[in-house]
Order: structure tokens, then sequence, then C-alpha cells
């Protein structure tokens, strides 16, 4: 049987770098408070610009978990390895998945030795998953040659037991990484070389960063989370349940959105559905976002 979502993987270069989505689940017709407390289908319907990509006629909106492969001139990044199979989690729409994540990455074209660094723009368990995998009952690295980057910041956040599902995302996701010696502390803007370069946007968690991709005259942004959906682009002081400082998320999402439109930035969102490559244009006094 052909797999639905694998015609989601797409491959964009930025100059000299390619960056490859590998799709590992869409949910469509979310109703968009489940998501953002303040929207309502009614007023997502206002954004006739979002159908039929990212919502549908009666605004009711969809979401997509997906990672990035960044492939440099010598390396390979992951960023952000999606929710991972069988893990324990809260969410119940993450529980014990089983989906055919790593098919797809292998029929992009990649292997897991392939990869040098994991980059995660902050440690919620959509963002670590595929860091490793379960064998023969226990949760081991799947990159076993790579550098996996975390900031201390989103690494306290995480020990905090407040946090929903923080223990099991600790436990199955980033210890085994942590034990195996495969990680490493880096700045929140810290210079990974070859043009890409951390960039601190804090308020969806502590510790939070995007990724800047900078590649000849081609400047690129992945985003993370400090939006989930284009309209947020609209409507920028819509707070995502998951936020853990709204206000400081609110400000963080104006001024990346400002420097993504200001740049000529080609956006990769990190949540967005269907078409998540676009640039981000201004649009009275907010954004819209173009996808390519
Ligand atoms: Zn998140
Ligand atoms: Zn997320």
């Amino acid at each position: 049987m052909s797999d639905p979502v694998s015609t989601l993987q797409t491959s964009r270069a930025v100059a000299d770098v390619r960056v490859t989505i590998v799709v590992e689940n869409q949910t469509d017709h979310i109703p968009p408070e489940l998501f953002f407390p303040d929207a309502s289908a009614e007023a997502v319907s206002r954004h006739k610009w979002l159908v039929p990509d990212f919502a549908d006629d009666k605004g009711r909106i969809g979401l997509t978990v997906q990672a990035f492969v960044v492939e440099t001139p010598t390396r390979t990044v992951v960023v952000d390895p999606c929710v991972g199979n069988g893990k324990t989690l809260e969410m119940p729409f993450w529980n014990e998945q089983q989906w055919p994540f790593w098919e797809r990455f292998e029929a992009a074209g990649f292997a897991a030795d392939d990869v040098d660094v994991v980059v995660h723009t902050h440690l919620h368990a959509d963002h670590v998953g595929w860091d490793t995998r379960l064998v023969d009952g226990s949760w081991v690295p799947t990159f076993t040659r790579a550098r996996h980057l975390y900031t201390e910041a989103a690494l306290t956040w995480l020990r905090d037991p407040g946090g929903y599902d923080n223990a099991n995302v600790l436990a199955q996701s980033v210890q085994p990484i942590l034990d195996a010696g495969l990680a490493d502390m880096v700045d929140e803007g810290a210079d990974l070389g070859e043009g890409l370069r951390l960039a601190p946007s804090n308020g969806h968690t502590p510790g939070h960063v995007s990724l800047w991709i900078e590649s000849a005259d081609q400047t690129a942004l992945l985003t993370g989370d400090f939006f989930h959906h284009p309209v947020q682009c609209a409507v920028p002081e819509w707070a995502e349940f998951g936020d853990f400082d709204p206000d400081e998320a609110r400000a963080t999402r104006r001024r990346m959105l400002h420097e993504a439109a200001e740049f000529g930035a080609i956006v990769f969102g990190t949540h967005f559905p269907t078409r998540p490559v676009g640039r981000i244009v201004a649009d009275n006094d907010a954004w819209r976002f173009i996808p390519d």
C-alpha cells in the first residue's frame, strides 16, 4: 500500500545547503481553540489566504509534526526529530504511536549513521522522539555518531517535574543520550559553522532556539515552536496552550516575524501543515505567510 504522507516529503535548496522535510504525522480539521485558547474557527476563517493549505473553509486548522534534515557541504544535521514510536506520553495523540517515520526517513535517502549533529529547538516530546528507539526493552540512541545539542536552560526546564510529560521525555528520549556521552551543551546563540547559527527565541519554553541558515546570498529560518501555525503571522497575539511564558512568546513572535520578513528568509514552519516552506511578508499591522 502506498504511504499517503510520504508525498509530503519535500526538499528545498538554500544555496549550498539542502533542507529535506520528513513528515511524521499531519492532522487536519482541528478546532483552533484546542491549541490557541483565544482563537475561534470564525476568527481563523477571516484570513482567507489560509485556505486550503493551512485551514479548511470552516476555519479549522491543520498541524504537522515533521523533522528537518539539513545537509551542508560537509555535514548532515537533523533538527527536531519528532515524537517517535512507542513513547509513553500523557498527550493521547502522541502516546504509544507507531508511525512509519523511520521508513520515510530512509526513503528520503538517509541512514542513522549519516547524521553528524542533532539540533533541538526545545525539549518538548515532539522534538526529541527519534533520538532514541526501543531495542530489547531499552531506549538506545538512534543517531549513534551524532553530537546532540542542548541548551542549559532547556535541560534545566526539562528536569523540573512540573512540566507536562517531562519525566517521560527525560527518561526515554534525553537521558539515554546523556548517558551515552553524545550530548553537547551549547549557547542559545551558538555558531554551528557553515552558515548555521542558533538564535534565542524564548517564551514557548525556557532555552528555546531557532536555527538560521545563511548560504551564499540566501537566508533561511527553521522556526521551532515560537509559532505553530501560519495564522499566528496574522494574529501574533494568539498564544499556544503550551507556551511557558505567553507574553514573552508574543514578543518573540513579533521580533522573529519582523526579522524573517526583513531578511526575506525562506521560512520552514516547524508545525506548518501541507506547504511548510515559504516567506513572511508584512500585511497591515501583522504578517502573512506565502508558501513557495
Ligand atoms: Zn513545543
Ligand atoms: Zn512542537
